[in-house]
Order: structure tokens, then sequence, then C-alpha cells
């Protein structure tokens, strides 16, 4: 388990304070990531999983915490729009949908699905077996496909996701009655199929693991970039929104915590580049971020967005900047 020797470099004090934030956070690498809860860092120490959980977000909107990623619930006059399927199985799907009719009896119509790991694209099978439109963003397709270290496409301990059946390439809009979504991406980030859904009448987006309450991780073998990240983020944030849902976390956040998130993303990316165009090596490349950055990039550079599993591709993504940016 990489995951495992990756600890020996951290201090243990350290982790017993990472594992408290971070039950929530996909942390693994390459096809280890986006397992869901239990397969975080803190896995042994771990609280059992959160049940299902539907809260208002505003008059309409509802989000869904607990047994995978946070589901988004639009409710309109003529049905529902929803993002993200919860983790793969029967049981996730039946209470996700069991969950949603305790807020509206109008049926689901349309499904966005935010990224390839399966505690967000689980059930695409189940909704698009019941006639609901799927959609993702083309890259999404392509992870299923021939993602990951070996191209031979993403699968999960709890097996492999469906594809979706409807895919998009930058943009993507639904109507539904009364209420209305907008898809979007702007480039590699978390992976390299990321959708992002606008509501725009209720200033809502929802950003599945583009933005997490805990510590962010791109999943390089999915196609995902660090450096586009922080780029991408600075895209949505020119959208009109107030209130942006996390792809996990227990809350919806604002607009002015995605602010946050992107500068901490800049920053890593900006003083990776501005490191690797002096030549310093890899290793010492994430501690000397994680200096720079102080206590407020918390420990994001060692145990989270760059472990030891994605080290080398983080390295990849520097020297490749650092090489245009001459
Ligand atoms: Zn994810």
């Amino acid at each position: 388990m990489l995951r495992r020797s990756s600890f020996a470099l951290i201090p243990a004090f350290v982790l017993a304070a990472t594992f408290v934030g971070n039950a929530q956070a996909p942390a693994g690498g390459a096809q280890g990531q986006g397992q869901g809860q239990g397969q975080g860092q803190g896995r042994g120490n771990a609280p059992p999983p959160a049940p299902m959980e539907i809260k208002q977000v505003k008059p309409g909107l509802y989000m869904v915490t607990g047994m995978g990623g946070n589901s988004t619930v639009r409710v309109g006059n003529q049905g529902i729009i929803l993002v993200d399927t919860k983790n793969l199985g029967d049981q996730f799907y039946n209470d996700l949908v069991a969950k949603i009719k305790t807020v509206s009896d109008q049926p689901i119509k349309h499904v966005f699905v935010t990224h390839v790991h399966q505690d967000h694209s689980g059930n695409i099978g189940k909704f698009t077996a019941a006639g609901v439109e799927v959609i993702a963003h083309e890259g999404l397709k392509r992870n299923l496909e021939t993602g990951g270290p070996k191209g031979t496409g993403y699968e999960s301990a709890a097996g492999k996701p469906a594809p979706p059946s409807v895919t998009y390439a930058k943009q993507h809009k639904v109507t539904l009655g009364n209420i209305s979504a907008v898809a979007y991406n702007f480039g590699p980030g978390h992976t390299g199929g990321d959708t992002f859904v606008h509501f725009p009448d209720l200033r809502v987006i929802s950003l599945g693991d583009h933005f997490v309450a805990a510590q962010p991780n791109s999943d390089y073998p999915m196609g995902g970039s660090i450096l586009n990240w922080s780029k991408s983020l600075n895209e949505i944030l020119k959208l009109d929104f107030d209130t942006a849902i996390p792809g996990h976390g227990d809350n919806p956040l604002t607009k002015a915590d995605v602010q946050a998130f992107q500068k901490k993303l800049e920053f890593i990316g900006n003083k990776g580049v501005e490191l690797a165009k002096k030549g310093v090596p890899k290793e010492e490349i994430r501690q000397q971020i994680q200096a720079a950055g102080g206590a407020e990039l918390g420990m994001w550079m060692v145990t989270g967005i760059i472990n030891d599993a994605r080290l080398d591709m983080f390295y990849a993504d520097l020297q490749a900047a650092a090489k245009t940016a001459k």
C-alpha cells in the first residue's frame, strides 16, 4: 500500500490531526482514488460512514450527504435535476432515491455526474436503466474506457461505473419546466473529465471534488492536473453564485470559500513551477512549497494533494510548465 509507506515520512502527531479532517476525502493514488468513505487516510481510525441525509440549501434545492460524494437535488414543476449518484451499489441507489422522495414526488429526469470516481459516478447504470438521461463530460467517458496507469479504464473495488448516456465538451444546458442547469468543464483539474453544475436562478453551483471541505487531490492517471485546476477555478469564479456545494463535506459553502481554495492551489502551482525552473529535485519541491505556504496550506502538500503516489506526475506537470514558461 503506497499510502501506508507514505506515513513513514510524516510525524505521528500530524497523522493524528489529519485523520479527523480527512475522513471524507478520497486520498488514494491512481486506482485507489474515489473509493469513498473508509478509503481515506484515516482508515482504521475513521468513524463508521455517516448515513445519508438530505438537507435544504435553498428553497427548491437540496444536498444529500453521506455514502459517497454529495449529491445535489434541484426540484422543478416538471421533474428533478440531480447531480451525482453516490457509491456504486443497489443499496446506495435505493437510499438516494428514497431520500429524494422525502422532499418531492417529482420524477428524476436528468442526472449530471461530476467525475469518474465511483463515489460520484457509481449508479449511472441504475439511472440509465430507469430511463433517466445521464450527462457527463466526454473526459469521464474516456476515463472509463482508457483511463488509469495501464490505460485500461477506471475501475473500483465496488466495480466499474456504467457510461453516461449524453456527453459534452465545454458546456451543456438543461431546461426542465421552470428550472434549468448549466454544466461546464474548463480542462483538467481533479480528473480529466470534471463537470460543474450551475443553477443560475438560485445562484448555486455544484463542484464535485473540484472543491471539497477537506484536502483535495488530483487524479493524474485519470487526466487530472494541479496546475490547470486553479485556472479552472478562476473560470468558475466568474460565474454568478453565492453558494457552492462541495464534493465532500457536510454543508454548503460560499464563493469566498471557493476563492480561498483557488488561491491555495494557485500558490502551489506557481511556487512549484518557480522551483522546477531552478532545478529543485522533486522530493525537495514538496517540502519547499509546504514551508513557503506555512500553516495556511495545512498539510495539503505532504498528506493530501501531493502524497508519494502523486509526486512524480505532479513533478512532470511542473517541468512541462517550467519549459513553456521560459
Ligand atoms: Zn473524486
